[in-house]
């Protein structure tokens, strides 16, 4: 496994190959980023990984600066899921100049794009900026950041870029709290609540099984989320991927939540398509 800074360093090594999948992240490395790489190794000729705490998709008041972060332990896991180009860009690398941003128009006035203003703006503009350094055949995003994947597949149909966005099924504990960097800032207590985010979702689905109208749903899941010691951020649901509202001819639909605990924020989300 190389490990590159430079972009231009990056783009010579890339340039000979037939297929590069691609897998972006903020690192902490777990077995969700793990399932996007076995995914993208059976598929390419080679896989390249980045880590990139990205400055522009954090709000003023979040948590960039104590973002966990341990490269040593990030290479280690990369060279054993058989990561052949590990990006670790700067800051500097990154946003030589900052004059040039990309703006989300429709679907993040809900769910975390409500809460978190400007985030998805932040995302696609590293997501660009690292589809235009890498050039990858197929670039691989997880479902347990489901506004951020339509929103991407979104960016890539309105700019015709060349790259296949592949969707990844959500890695979970055994317990069913969704895989995530930022597990390691709950308390013992938070840990043992978290799960109930997966409950309340899987509640939520046997629920719309039985034709329960889905606002009603919607409800019912917050009542099972006023969990004590944690505010409850958001519950809603909005059509996939268009991540408009829902509707009677809408299939898929995104049922998402976020609780803010002490220390952490936790998303998790259920697509359900009706009739499937
Ligand atoms: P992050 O490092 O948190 O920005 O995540 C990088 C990529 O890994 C994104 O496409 C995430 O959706 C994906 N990812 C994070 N956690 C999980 C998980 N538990 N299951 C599947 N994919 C995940």
């Amino acid at each position: 496994m190389k490990v590159i800074q430079d972009i231009q360093e990056l783009r010579h090594e890339l340039a000979s190959y037939d297929s590069i999948g691609f897998v972006p992240t903020m690192g902490f490395l777990h077995e969700g980023h793990g399932s996007l790489l076995e995914q993208a190794r059976r598929e390419n000729e080679i896989v390249v990984l980045s880590i990139f705490v990205n400055p522009t998709q954090f709000g003023p008041n979040e948590d960039l600066e104590r973002y966990p972060r341990d490269e040593q332990r990030d290479q280690q896991l990369a060279r054993a899921a058989g990561v052949d180009y590990l990006f670790y860009p700067t800051n500097e690398t990154m946003y030589p100049l900052d004059m040039a941003r990309v703006t989300v128009r429709t679907g993040d006035d809900v769910l975390c794009g409500a809460s978190r203003p400007g985030h998805f703006d932040g995302v696609l503009t590293v997501v660009s900026k690292l589809l235009n350094i890498v050039h990858p055949t197929r670039a691989y995003f997880g479902l347990k950041d489901a506004q951020q994947l339509a929103l991407i597949e979104g960016y890539v149909a309105d700019y015709f870029v060349p790259v296949e966005i592949v969707r990844c099924p959500i890695i979970r504990e055994e317990d069913g709290l969704a895989k995530s960097s930022r597990n390691v800032y709950l308390s013992e207590q938070e840990r043992g609540q978290a799960p109930r985010l997966q409950q309340a979702l899987q509640e939520a689905k046997h629920l719309l099984e039985t034709g329960m109208p889905v606002e009603e749903v919607v409800e019912r899941t917050k009542d099972a989320l006023r969990l004590e010691g944690t505010e409850l951020d958001y519950v809603d649901a909005v059509a996939y991927p268009t991540l408009g509202p829902v509707s009677s001819d809408t299939q898929t639909i995104l049922l998402a939540v976020a609780v803010q605990f002490q220390s952490a924020r936790l998303i998790d989300n259920l697509l359900y398509t009706r009739g499937a």
